[in-house]
């Protein structure tokens, strides 16, 4: 392969291991608002995307549409979310997905001895959103383009449990950003249209771009 040569290896912080940590082995019954995560993460990409849209700021690929996609493939356990959004930069991506902005883990893990019931809530709101992937990932691949001229597209890899690795890829990607999921054995029922469907309604009816299952709007 080509651009084997650019594979970064980078460590999570710690505090990202334990998050990670608390995520996978004492959240089994909410796992199902991760999509209602990477839908709110989609969600806010395709907002500041049309603010910079607004603002008359060149944009790449700026006749897409906004829009959330999202495609399965159950034989394989596979899911992806995929947004025509603002898209992440090299460094970007490291400074967003490496790292947890908002408030520490400790906090996270008081609420979740303090509530046990509706876990989900809290996830959002101390935003560890992303992180909630690995409840139900084996490993996660993010691509992402961003809508800022002449940068490379990313690809960013991680099974969750210690590191991540990062690479420029030179494939041709439209802007925004696509989160591939290979599911874990006993999270196959994310990869079953039934189940994406209700998730969807459940969780994500108020999000305002369009939301496609396999080329069907929901
Ligand atoms: P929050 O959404 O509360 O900021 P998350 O853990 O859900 O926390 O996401 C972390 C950050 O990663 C986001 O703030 C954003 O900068 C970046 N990010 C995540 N998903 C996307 C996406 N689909 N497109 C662009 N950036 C994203
Ligand atoms: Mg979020």
């Amino acid at each position: 392969m080509s651009n084997v040569k650019n594979v970064k290896k980078y460590e999570f912080k710690a505090e990202v291991k334990k998050l990670l940590d608390i995520l996978v082995h004492s959240l089994y019954t909410s796992r199902e608002i991760f999509l209602r995560e990477l839908i709110s993460n989609a969600s806010d990409a395709l907002d500041k995307l049309r603010f910079e849209q607004n603002k008359g700021t060149e944009i790449v690929n700026n006749e897409l549409p906004l829009e959330i996609r999202i495609t399965f493939d159950e034989k394989k356990k596979i899911l992806t979310i995929s947004d025509t959004g603002i898209g992440m930069t090299h460094d970007e991506v490291i400074a967003n997905i490496g790292t947890i902005a908002k408030s520490g883990t400790e906090e996270f893990a008081k609420m979740l001895a303090e509530v046990k019931g509706d876990v989900g809530n809290i996830i959002g709101k101390f935003g560890v959103g992303f992180y909630s992937v690995f409840m139900v990932a084996k490993e996660v691949t993010i691509k992402t383009k961003s809508f800022k001229k002449d940068e490379p597209a990313v690809e960013w890899k991680s099974d969750g449990l210690g590191d991540y690795e990062i690479t420029e890829i030179e494939e041709k990607i439209n802007r925004g950003t696509s989160i591939i999921i290979q599911l874990k054995d006993d999270a196959e029922e994310f990869a079953q249209k039934w189940k994406l469907e209700s998730i969807i309604k459940k969780h994500s009816n108020f999000i305002s771009f369009p939301i496609y299952l396999e080329n069907e709007k929901i």
